[in-house]
Order: C-alpha cells, then structure tokens, then sequence
C-alpha cells in the first residue's frame, strides 16, 4: 500500500497550480488539488482573461473613429455594458468548466475547500485530511490597498471587473500594468480618467522610452496623469467620490480604481507551523527548483513573487512535474522573459531597459525609432509607435527589445525568441522584413543614437 495518499497535492487551483498538477497526472502520479474559489485562478477569471476581454470591448471605439478615414459612414454607435459583462461572464464561465474537465481527465482528484498544512506530508482540506508525498503551494496573490481613509470606498481589479456601468469619471491610483491597462479600456470607453502616480511617471521599472512614449500617448487621449502624487484620502459627496491629494486638490469623481501592486496568499496556510520560509512581504521563499525550506513542499507562481505572469507560474508548475515525474530535471529559466501591457497603445517587451542594461554591460548601442502606423495616415489617429533595440556593444548581441505601438505583443513574442537565443543585431539586420509592416521596423534600424553623456556634449 502506498505511503500517502496522493503522490502530489496542489494547493490552489489556478493557472500554475492546474498546469503543474495535469503534467504530473499525466506521468501517472496520483494528484489532489484543493481550490477555495473557483477553479481557474485569477488569470482566468480576475485577470488576464476577463481584461483582455475588455480590451477587446472597447477598442471598437478606435476601430469606429477610424472607419470614417477609409470611407465608411459609421452610424450612432453605442455599448450596452451589461450585456457586455454578462457575455464576459459566460466565457468566464465556459473556461471554468473546460479547467474542471481538464483536471478530471488527467484524473487529478479536485477537493473545492480552503487546504491548510498540519504537517509536512498532511493538508487539512475542508473536514477531511490527506497526506501527499509532496506539496505544491500555489496560491497566487490578491490586490493590496493603502491604508487611508476612505479606502473602502474605493475598488481593486476584482471588483470593477463587474461593475454594473461605465464610469463617468474614474480615479485610478497606481502607475503598474493594471493601472494603465484600465486607463485604456475605459478612456476608449467614453469615462473622463484621472490616473494618479506617487513616482514621476507611469511604469516604474520599465525602459525609459516605454514609459515616454505610452504616458505621452495617454495624454493626446485625454487621460489626466497626475505624477508625483498620493492621495491622501477618499470621501463620499452627494455627487460620487472626492478623491484628495496631498497636492491639495479634491478631485470629484463617481469610481476610483486602486490597482497599487499585488500581494502573495501565503496566509492561513500554516506554512511557518510547519518550517516554510516566507518572506517580510509575504512570499515565500523558494530555490531555484522552486523548492521551499521544506524538502518535500514546492511553490510556484505568484505567491513566490518572482516574476508575476501567468505563463512564468506554468512553467515553474511544469518543470516541478517533469522533475519529479519524468525523471527529467528542469529548472524554470527566468531570464529573458517577454512581458506585454495591453495599454492603449499597447505594450510588447523581452529582455533589458536600457538603464538596466547600461548598468550591467557599461557600453550598449540604443537604436530607436519614432513613427506614424501606416494605418494612422488615412484615420488621422494622431498616435506614434516606438520601437527600440538595445544592444551590448561589446558582442553585438541583442539585450532588450522593446515596443510600444498595436499589435506590440504579437510582435515581440516572435523577438523574444531571437534574444533567448541570443541573437546579434547584425542578425536582425540580415533578416528581411515583411512588407508593410510595423514588425519590419526591427530589422531596419540603422541609426545608433548618441550616447547620453555624447548628447549633452554637444
Ligand atoms: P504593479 O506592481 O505593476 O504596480 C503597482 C503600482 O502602484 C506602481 O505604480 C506603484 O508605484 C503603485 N503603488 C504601490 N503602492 C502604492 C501606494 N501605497 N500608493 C500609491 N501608489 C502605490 O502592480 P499592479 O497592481 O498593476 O499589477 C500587479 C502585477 O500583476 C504586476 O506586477 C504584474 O506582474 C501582474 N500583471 C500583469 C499583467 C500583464 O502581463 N499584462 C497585467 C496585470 C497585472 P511605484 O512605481 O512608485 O512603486
């Protein structure tokens, strides 16, 4: 008889955690998972997903302003918000039960309760205990908010997810991907937004131009940017929200977003009872076979708080099955992983900003490049793309690519491949372009442009 019931149990049933849990089944392991919620993860059904979704909503408005430059005569135009929601709920829906059927074929046994470790080896799930040779925690994050007063007046991604209508005028606070992403959809949607950011610019961490050129373009779009900021409380008026700033200003709107970064659900779990390590922020620590202290106990995604993206906490998944129930030792590579923001325009990048690349390799080549989206000649659109390569000027290869323009993300997925690969800019200057495209424009970049300190010389 075996020693444990499970060879593998899985705490939390999102992306991660089911893909992990289906390639372990399918090697034959014998695999639990216990899931709180509803099978899918905040990807699915919090995140990506439904966002994208929107995204897609409300770029019909571009779509119809820009008709009229290529001859159409577009009529009264208008959205119907809750059959809007309502669709994304039944998709919502449709892939939470293709989640249920996929982890019911791999024959990988689903128990809907909250789980808690007792011991190394035992998880209390619900009013049952079961014992698993080894544990997989992926648990995933949930939207923190600042403590100030008000603060319950406001709403995090999960909840405006469903609001029941379009917002006159949103507040969003925060800078991050969720921040802008929402600008986006809702600017293009019809609502009056002010994004308010504590740092000088949206987008902390990214490559300078990237930053530039999107804030740049959400200020030709109407959005109110308001940098160097915090707010200091929200209160409720006979009309909505005030919002208040510690620039003095009071600013009267009917939503306010605050999408101020996430934070690993590492609670409630008994992890420390048990020897886990988790960090002051609340992920926990791991290795890189995403190993935590505990010899038998893993975790991966979010709730590690390494690099915060659905397809790093599948693979991390992954390679803890094909480690253990394949016999083939795979470790998650974190480098050069491509990222995208679905901003207005939107966003495609792998590898380094130039800061960071400067700061790394000293000497780099930064070839950058400004222009109209050929699409934009005829529709009038007053919206300029930005593409730029960095480049290690010692070996020529190819740090970070970065984009800022339609489609980016579908661009740079294909470019992530060359700089994984480790590909030279001579190689991207050999490759032919496909014409006319926008892709083309990063194998034509000839121009090196001037080093800052060359710049300021002259
Ligand atoms: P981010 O960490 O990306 O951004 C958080 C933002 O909130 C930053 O601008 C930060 O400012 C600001 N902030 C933090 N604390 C405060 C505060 N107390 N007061 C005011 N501003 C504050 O978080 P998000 O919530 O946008 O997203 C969470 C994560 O989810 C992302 O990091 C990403 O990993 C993932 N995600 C990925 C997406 C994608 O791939 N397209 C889409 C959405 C989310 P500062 O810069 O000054 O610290």
């Amino acid at each position: 008889m075996a020693k444990y019931d499970f060879d593998l149990f899985t705490i939390g049933a999102g992306s991660g955690g089911v893909a992990g849990s289906r390639r372990a089944g399918s090697y034959g392991a014998r695999v639990g998972i216990a899931e709180s919620v509803r099978v899918g993860g905040t990807c699915v059904l919090r995140g990506c997903v439904p966002k994208k979704l929107l995204v897609y909503a409300s770029e019909f408005a571009r779509a119809f302003d820009d008709a009229e430059g290529y001859g159409w005569t577009v009529g009264e135009t208008r959205v119907d918000w809750a059959r809007m929601i309502a669709t994304k709920d039944r998709e919502l829906d449709r892939l939470n039960g293709i989640y249920l059927n996929l982890l019911k074929n791999a024959n990988v046994q689903l128990f809907e309760a909250r789980a808690k470790l007792i011991d190394a080896h035992t998880v209390e799930v619900g009013a049952k205990r079961v014992t698993s040779e080894t544990i997989m925690i992926a648990t995933g994050g949930r939207p923190q908010r600042p403590k100030i007063p008000g603060i319950d007046l406001t709403m995090t991604s999960d909840e405006i997810l469903d609001m029941k209508e379009i917002p006159k005028h949103l507040v969003i606070v925060g800078g991050g991907y969720i921040a802008v992403e929402f600008a986006g959809i809702f600017r293009n949607l019809g609502s009056e937004i002010t994004q308010i950011v504590r740092a000088d610019n949206i987008l902390r961490g990214f490559d300078p131009d990237v930053r530039a050129s999107l804030s740049d373009e959400m200020k030709k779009q109407g959005i109110a940017l308001k940098a160097n900021t915090n707010v200091t409380a929200v209160e409720r008026s006979d009309n909505g929200l005030v919002v208040v700033t510690d620039a003095g200003e009071r600013i009267v709107c009917d939503r306010v977003l605050y999408a101020t970064g996430r934070v690993p659900n590492s609670g409630g779990l008994g992890l420390e009872e048990v020897g886990v390590t988790v960090n002051k922020m609340g992920a926990i620590a791991v290795d890189e076979w995403s190993r935590t202290t505990v010899e038998n106990i893993y975790a991966v995604g979010d709730v590690t708080n390494r690099i915060n993206l659905t397809p790093v906490a599948i693979a991390e998944a992954r390679s803890i099955a094909e480690t253990l129930y394949n016999n083939n030792p795979v470790k998650m590579d974190h480098d050069n992983v491509p990222s995208a923001v679905f901003s207005q325009p939107s966003i495609g990048q792998v590898g380094l900003s130039e800061d960071v690349a400067r700061g790394i390799y000293g000497e780099v080549d930064v070839y950058v490049t400004r222009f109209k989206p050929m699409k934009n000649t005829l529709s009038g659109r007053d919206e300029r793309t930005m593409m730029k390569l960095v480049v290690d000027a010692k070996t020529d290869r190819v740090l970070g690519c970065h984009m800022v323009g339609p489609d980016a993300p579908e661009i740079v997925q294909g470019l992530a491949i060359a700089v994984k690969c480790g590909a030279t800019k001579r190689q991207f200057d050999q490759t032919v372009g496909i014409h006319p495209s926008a892709a083309e424009e990063f194998v034509t970049l000839r121009e090196k442009r001037k080093e800052p300190a060359k710049a300021a010389a002259d």
